[in-house]
């Protein structure tokens, strides 16, 4: 039997990647794992247990409390994240990565992730990660996800095969593939923003990708939309 694992953050591309796998290995066969990192918003795992629920595949959460102690990011300390697109574009032209990168975030999760699936008998681990069109997080990238699955093939042997569905898609083809997918509805509850905020604060570098995403699509986010009746 083909059972599935996504690395699901509670956030657009983990969601849109939920349902890539239901339609690839049915929704019996797939489950979805968050880390408790120690996070600055745990509105990520709200979100994503939300999504779980929605998607109907069982969700679990474990807590890897280390990157804090590590320091030095955004994401995890009290450090300003960058408002602007254009800086995030630039840093994408350089070699300097933003400060909302975690250093050796994504091969945690995912050596993580495996660890779970070998004790559960799953060979097929998603990723919603991208190269295209995002902060240019060195472990995001192609050649740094099949090296790793290289190496947890090797390390644990056992025939892990790391899926990355939007790898090479941009932010409003990775829309219409959830539109396609019927992920909308989950679409809802998906969180995004850097700054934690509820409705999204709008300029942080994550919700004006997002919001480029879905205009270029020319869609209406349904995590906003709501936000956006009330307004008017
Ligand atoms: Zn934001």
């Amino acid at each position: 039997m083909n059972k599935a694992l996504v690395v699901l953050s509670g956030g657009q591309d983990s969601t849109t990647c939920l349902y890539w796998a239901i339609n690839e290995f049915g929704r019996e066969n797939t489950s979805s794992l968050s880390f408790d990192y120690d996070q600055r918003h745990k509105i990520e795992l709200e979100s994503a247990k939300k999504v779980s629920e929605i998607a109907a595949v069982a969700h679990e959460i474990l807590p890897i409390n280390t990157f804090s102690a590590l320091g030095g990011n955004a994401l995890t300390d009290n450090i300003d994240v960058a408002d602007d697109l254009t800086v995030a574009e630039e840093i994408n032209n350089t070699s300097q990565l933003p400060n909302t990168f975690v250093p050796g975030r994504n091969l945690i999760f995912l050596t993580f992730a495996a660890a779970y699936a070998y004790q559960r008998g799953i060979k097929h681990l998603i990723s919603g990660v991208a190269q295209t069109d995002y902060s240019g997080y060195p472990d995001c990238r192609e050649n740094t996800l099949s090296f790793l699955e290289q190496t947890l093939r090797l390390g644990m042997k056992y025939n892990f095969t790391i899926h990355t569905p939007l790898m090479n898609l941009n932010k409003s083809d990775t829309v219409m593939m959830a539109e396609k997918l019927g992920a909308m509805d989950a679409m809802a509850y998906t969180h995004t923003c850097y700054n934690g905020e509820q409705p999204p604060c709008g300029h942080c570098q994550a919700c004006l990708f997002r919001a480029k995403g879905f205009a270029k699509a020319n869609r209406v986010d349904p995590l906003i939309e709501p936000f956006q009746f009330f307004k008017n």
